[in-house]
């Protein structure tokens, strides 16, 4: 069976509003965001919907980019370190590294996937000046904790939220939570418009901050602007923003499919013997970008890179064992160093991350076999892959009494 995937439009959602809102950009003529009105009116449809009549969002061209405008308004010391985890896109820690700082790595739930207050804790120094969490794969962390121990240590905290948009916590949307909210409008993401980014916060400090450095620094509006400090360009073009949007409108929607067909997805496995979905906290409402489930060897049969084989070649559902396959501090640009010309700067003399200081990280990865969800799947869709994964299990059990004794 072929599955709608987020790649191609069978697994996107476009139409007429999008469709409409182009044309009426490209009849305007005015394609960049200090012209037109697209990206203006993104802005503050997103700030005022997801967050509040007084919150700001700014609108850019990538979830890095948004990750990067973040770090910058916390306007840090060179050397200053900020707490994230090894099980995240590199568009999260390369933005770190841009500003001069140093990703210090925490270790992660090995079920929830995720960093906790006692992980992130465990690597505190005096330098530590802020933390990115990560709600990954759309479930959120258990913030509450770790915003108590943000304040008990005066520290930031950046929310990337490009696999979580509007996730609950606790009767609160992920990306509210902490200093600053990350998103991401990539190809693959619940709302797209093939690459994008958008910052949200409630301080206008902050916010007046990542508008400057989304744009050179320029000070639009100002009485006497000038350029005032080292920043890029951003900009969202309004081609970008005119579907973005349109997406706006459809995204509970995305959410509200997503949920229903994962829940459906997660009952009819429920009973296949050495598999556990996913955990999240009490009182939250994972998005499921994607599903993921943790398979014990033994009870299963097989280890997550060959029931992720079978899966592929048996049945085409396109799952990703092991996800990124290694924390990030073991790619090559955090090994070697590879930052600034032949400098290491500023990793220099900064000591390799110890793995066995990271349990929860690598248990995660050795047992996590990652399945593509979409908000088109229908009943079909989502019983072919329950299917599928049963009948994987049923074809590996007779390995798992022999060789673990176990039925
Ligand atoms: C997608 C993603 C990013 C980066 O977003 P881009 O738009 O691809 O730059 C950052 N963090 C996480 C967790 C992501 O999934």
């Amino acid at each position: 069976m072929l599955l709608p995937s987020d790649t191609q439009n069978s697994g996107r959602r476009f139409g007429a509003e999008e469709l409409d809102n182009l044309r009426q950009v490209l009849e305007s003529g005015a394609l960049n965001c200090t012209r037109g009105t697209f990206v203006n009116r993104l802005e503050t449809k997103f700030a005022v919907d997801y967050g509040g009549p007084d919150w700001f969002c700014t609108a850019v061209t990538s979830g890095t980019a948004a990750i990067h405008c973040a770090v910058a308004a916390l306007d840090l010391e060179p050397e200053d370190e900020i707490v994230t985890t090894a099980i995240t896109d590199m568009g999260a820690l390369a933005p770190i590294l841009m500003q001069g700082c140093i990703p210090v790595f925490c270790d992660i739930d090995p079920l929830g996937y995720t960093s906790t207050a006692a992980t992130i804790r465990a690597v505190l120094t005096p330098r530590t000046r802020a933390i990115v969490v990560t709600h990954l794969f759309g479930v959120p962390c258990d913030m509450d904790p770790i915003l108590a121990l943000a304040k008990e240590r005066g520290l930031s905290i950046i929310e990337d939220v490009a696999q979580a948009p509007f996730a609950g916590y606790r009767g609160r949307l992920v990306g509210t939570l902490g200093d600053i909210g990350c998103f991401s409008l990539q190809q693959g993401k619940h709302m797209t418009c093939g690459e994008g980014g958008l910052v949200l916060t409630r301080d206008a400090g902050m916010a007046r901050r990542m508008r400057l450095f989304h744009d050179k620094a320029w000070g639009y509006g100002d009485a006497e602007p000038d350029h005032y400090f080292l920043a890029p360009n951003y900009r969202m073009t309004e081609l970008q923003g005119a579907v973005a949007l349109a997406q706006l409108d459809r995204v509970s929607g995305v959410v509200a499919d997503r949920r229903a067909s994962a829940a459906r997805f997660l009952q009819l496995v429920a009973d296949v013997p050495g598999l556990a979905a996913q955990s999240f906290p009490s009182n939250s409402e994972p998005v499921f970008w994607k599903v993921v489930l943790r398979l014990d060897d033994a009870a299963f049969g097989a280890d997550v890179r060959r029931v992720g084989a079978l899966l592929k070649e048996k049945y085409g559902i396109v799952c990703a064992p092991r996800y990124v396959q290694k924390p990030a501090f073991e790619c090559q640009i955090f090994q070697e160093k590879r930052t600034f010309g032949n400098s290491q700067w500023p990793l220099k003399g900064v000591a390799a991350p110890d793995p066995a200081a990271f349990p929860g990280t690598y248990e995660a990865l050795n047992h996590m076999l990652v399945l593509p969800w979409n908000e088109n799947y229908q009943a079909e869709h989502v019983h072919y892959i329950a299917a599928a994964v049963r009948a994987t299990a049923d074809y590996f059990r007779p390995e798992a009494t022999a060789r673990y004794g176990t039925t």
